[in-house]
């Protein structure tokens, strides 16, 4: 299935599901991540991007869950229908916990900081506990508590044995300031009927079909559905102008290795520049 977002509102409820199972595999990749780091990591993506549709396409939003667990900082920062992200520990594994990868536990205690860049504005941040180091329900939690906006969020990765990604992605309900409360409650009540989200994908469900499941009983609209996918925004020349701004004394400090390496811990990627490069920089 197609990495998708797909739009929905049910009288005064917005209803967004998207399926990530290819982004989350690319990024899996990427990070030479195991079972447990990409089931956290695939998670926050998943997450950023149902954030980001609510906003402008040219505001970006970044998800930190900073806890105390083996996993370290689990980032996804996502811009439009774009994410990217990273694990501090990807190679963390740890026991299967009540028959699933323990994300709770990899994650572990701490805050969710949540940063929005909104064009023409200083970036704006918020941030709350952790209440399980899940993901979803801490997203829901923040949601709720530092930003006002009731909100329910299922997210959910799926790896085989051999630890690919055959399913993932997520949806959520955000209720809009003229939603009925009764009618929230039966879109609460569809919603514990339902199975996980990643055995709905795993079984073939599309996005849309799983917004019309989880507004069962309700005339159901679906407003947009757009493509997302995993890109990540650095260049050389991004880097460069990065170098660049670094005060003469780290600049000077950085000369003493013949080649300088800089790291995007988003994609993985290496940039090198050589002494000379260095003393162009500041010309
Ligand atoms: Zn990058």
């Amino acid at each position: 299935m197609k990495n998708i977002l797909v739009k929905g509102t049910i009288e005064g409820v917005r209803i967004y599901a998207l399926c990530t199972t290819e982004l989350v595999q690319e990024l899996n990749l990427i990070h030479g991540c195991s079972h447990l780091a990409i089931a956290a990591l695939g998670r926050a993506a998943s997450g950023a991007l149902l954030m980001a549709a609510t906003m402008k396409d040219d505001a970006r939003i970044t998800l930190r869950f900073s806890g105390d667990g083996p996993l370290g900082e689990v980032v996804a920062d996502a811009k439009g229908n774009c994410v990217r992200g990273y694990v501090d520990h990807p190679q963390v594994c740890l026991p299967i916990k009540n028959g699933k990868l323990d994300v709770g536990g990899g994650v572990g205690q701490g805050n969710i900081i949540v940063t929005r860049y909104l064009h023409n504005a200083e970036p704006f941040n918020g941030y709350c506990e952790l209440v399980n180091g899940e993901i979803a329900t801490d997203l829901t939690n923040y949601l709720y508590t530092s930003e006002q906006i009731p909100t329910s969020v299922a997210l959910g990765v799926l790896v085989n044995p051999e630890g690919t990604v055959i399913a993932a992605g997520g949806y959520f309900l955000q209720a809009m300031p003229d939603a009925d409360d009764e009618v929230l409650k039966q879109l609460e009540n569809n919603i514990v009927t339902l199975p996980y989200v990643t055995e709905l994908l795993n079984a073939g469900n599309t996005p849309e079909e799983i917004i019309k499941k989880i507004g069962k009983g309700f005339k159901v609209n679906i407003n947009e559905s757009l493509p997302v996918k995993l890109q990540c925004n650095c260049t050389r020349e991004k880097v460069a102008g990065m170098l660049a701004a670094l005060s003469d004394n780290d600049l000077e400090e950085m000369k003493h290795d013949e080649v300088t390496e800089v790291h995007c811990h988003f994609c993985n990627k290496s940039y090198k520049f050589t002494k000379t490069e260095l003393n162009a920089l500041k010309k």
